[in-house]
């Protein structure tokens, strides 16, 4: 059963896709001529991953990996588990990790060491949420989307018990 309601609208379906729009023209900007691997965590990051590769205008490969999540809860609970590998070699590559959000920042951190340890040629992140407020692990963001309060949100990928990926846009929960 759903549990809980949108509170408040943070960012609207506009807000989304004009930060996207401008993401996707730095990227591709910085990219240029770049053999370039876009990876993300499912499930939460598959919204932002479908709607950024389209606005990055060049070749480019995607791949995605999953790691454990919050299920039921609102918080971290600390430990971070990868449930599914990517498919693609990475060594040489120039790889994009595309992050639906930064909150502690543990699950990344933990990702970015095993993919650091497969020897990319480049390693950059680009988040459309941030959380500074919660971080306990510092982060590199290197493409920033939106930086927001300490809030649990929902929507455009983000879940609650599975529920609310499919809200074209983020809200906050009130359970
Ligand atoms: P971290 O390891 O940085 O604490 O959290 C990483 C993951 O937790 C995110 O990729 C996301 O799936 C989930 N998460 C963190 N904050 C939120 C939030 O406010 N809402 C939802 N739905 N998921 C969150």
């Amino acid at each position: 059963m759903i549990r809980g309601k949108i509170s408040r609208i943070l960012l609207s379906e506009s807000d989304i896709e004009a930060k996207v729009k401008e993401l996707g023209a730095q990227i591709t900007q910085d990219y240029k001529d770049k053999d370039l691997l876009c990876i993300c965590l499912l499930k939460g990051s598959m919204l932002f991953l479908s709607d950024l590769i389209r606005r990055i205008d060049m070749p480019l490969q995607v791949d995605v990996m999953r790691a454990s999540s919050y299920g039921e809860s609102t918080v971290s609970s600390g430990s971070v588990k990868i449930l599914q590998d990517l498919d693609a070699d990475i060594s040489g590559k120039h790889v994009l990790m595309i992050e639906d959000i930064v909150d502690t920042g543990r699950t990344l951190a933990k990702t970015l060491d095993l993919l650091r340890f497969r020897q990319p040629q480049s390693l950059k992140i680009c988040a459309l949420l941030d959380k500074p407020s919660r971080r306990e692990v510092p982060i590199p963001i290197d493409y920033r989307g939106f930086e927001i309060e300490n809030h649990f949100v929902v929507g455009y990928g983000l879940d609650f018990d599975e529920y609310y990926r499919n809200l074209p846009y983020v809200g906050i929960l009130e359970l």
